[in-house]
């Protein structure tokens, strides 16, 4: 197998590192620096993909006749491995890896024509309506309901951990439109307009002290049934396949191998005793790890990738295994951070967002994430399904368990 890029790649390498040169300016890089959650801002975010909108790449993973880049994998590898490195700021992924893929597979063509424009330029921001109170793992026993009255569905019941559901205009929800013996069936998969009136959201803040997720209230809320995706009754299958997307369709490797060589600069600042941290035989061997564990998943988010290339969607196993090691590599590259930085990695700075902060921090800024960011990574075995979940799915169609 030749790895190597050809000469015609590597030309595209060259494109897409003067496009960053020019267009990621040293402020979004430190706001995208400074960011502990799991991607970016709105206002960070927003700009960040409005200027990959005026360039055409906005959108790396879809076809070109919905307004994507229609790139090669090898293309797409090399934009995700070079806008990581370069630190450019991780655009929201609830309107471009996973309600968009769900429209282009199973919407209205009124809905495509309506909603893949408004992703692309980021004149809707997505949140994600699955999780209620008592549905997590086990989600389709969710209780949301919607009940036809004409051509509008009435929305009542409640979403929780509703990440960015305070920045967000627009949710895909999964919502009970009737009452069958398997619990699956009877869910249907609407995209709601979060301005409704009977929408209420109410804040839950994060251990890492971010205001990330949400409880969100619907009390009589009329949303139209031309909002639903895909028959009545059938959202099981969407948001599932939504699911895959979620915890598969990305390349994390490139932002883990960026987030390993941070560290490694600034364990190269602090001392073990006599030498720096990053000399010492302890950062070395977690180092190596890190980085065999980066190519190993690299390895498996390029087979999705080629999947995706050839039309097919992520798979389960691989979104689970993708999702699964990602989440594991990060936690470990965060307290690896922590333990670098001795004393300093238990500052606390309790400002957000840290990049607005005018004050002089008591740690050098390239340390005042590692805290937060090793508390706000705990999440990651969490959300999007939790470890065990994705270890039973791929105990369950591997082995057959
Ligand atoms: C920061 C954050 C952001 C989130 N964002 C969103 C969002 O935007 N939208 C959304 O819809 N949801 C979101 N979630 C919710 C997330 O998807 C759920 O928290 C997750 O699916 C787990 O559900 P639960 O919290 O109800 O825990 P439970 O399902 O109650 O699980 C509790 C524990 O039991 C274990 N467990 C449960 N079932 C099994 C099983 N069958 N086998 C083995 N172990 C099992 C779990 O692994 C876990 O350790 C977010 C969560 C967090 C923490």
């Amino acid at each position: 197998m030749d790895l190597t890029f050809t000469a015609e790649e590597r030309a595209f390498r060259d494109e897409v590192r003067a496009f960053l040169n020019e267009k990621l300016t040293p402020d979004l890089k430190r706001s995208h620096h400074l960011t502990p959650s799991v991607f970016s801002d709105p206002p960070v975010g927003n700009r960040w993909q409005k200027i990959l909108h005026a360039r055409g790449w906005a959108a790396p993973l879809w076809p070109k006749e919905y307004g994507g880049t229609g790139w090669s994998l090898a293309r797409r590898y090399i934009w995700e491995i070079e806008s990581a490195a370069a630190g450019a700021p991780s655009v929201t992924p609830m309107g471009l890896r996973m309600v968009g893929p769900v429209i282009m597979k199973f919407g209205t063509q009124a809905q495509k024509d309506f909603y893949l424009p408004r992703i692309c330029n980021a004149e809707d921001y997505w949140c994600q309506g699955y999780s209620e109170p008592g549905s997590g793992s086990d989600l389709a026993s969710l209780k949301t309901r919607a009940v036809r009255d004409g051509d509008h569905y009435v929305i009542n019941g409640s979403k929780i951990w509703t990440t960015h559901a305070h920045h967000a205009n627009r949710m895909f929800a999964l919502v009970r439109t009737s009452d069958e013996p398997k619990k699956q069936d009877g869910i249907s998969f609407i995209l709601i307009d979060m301005k409704t009136p009977g929408i209420s959201v109410r804040p839950i803040l994060t251990i890492g002290g971010d205001h990330e997720t949400n409880q969100v209230f619907f009390d009589d809320v009329r949303v139209p049934v031309e909002n639903r995706v895909g028959a009545e009754g059938q959202g099981w299958a969407t948001g599932k396949y939504l699911l895959e997307f979620e915890r598969g369709g990305a390349m994390t490797s490139g932002r883990l191998r960026a987030i390993l060589a941070d560290i490694e600069k600034l364990a190269s600042t602090y001392r073990d005793g006599e030498k720096p941290y990053a000399a010492t035989e302890t950062f070395a061997l977690r180092r190596s790890q890190a980085e065999i564990d980066i190519d190993a998943l690299e390895m498996t988010e390029l087979r999705i990738m080629s999947s995706l290339q050839s039309g097919q969607n992520p798979g389960s196993v691989s979104s689970s295994l993708a999702k699964l090691r990602n989440s594991e590599i990060k936690q470990s590259l965060t307290a690896l951070a922590v333990d670098a930085l001795g004393q300093d990695g238990l500052y606390w700075e309790g400002h957000r967002p840290l990049y607005e902060m005018n004050a002089e921090p008591g740690i050098p800024e390239e340390a005042l994430t590692a805290l937060p960011e090793y508390l706000n990574s705990r999440a990651y075995t969490i959300f999007g399904g939790t470890s065990e979940v994705q270890r039973d799915i791929i105990a369950k169609v591997v082995i057959g368990m």
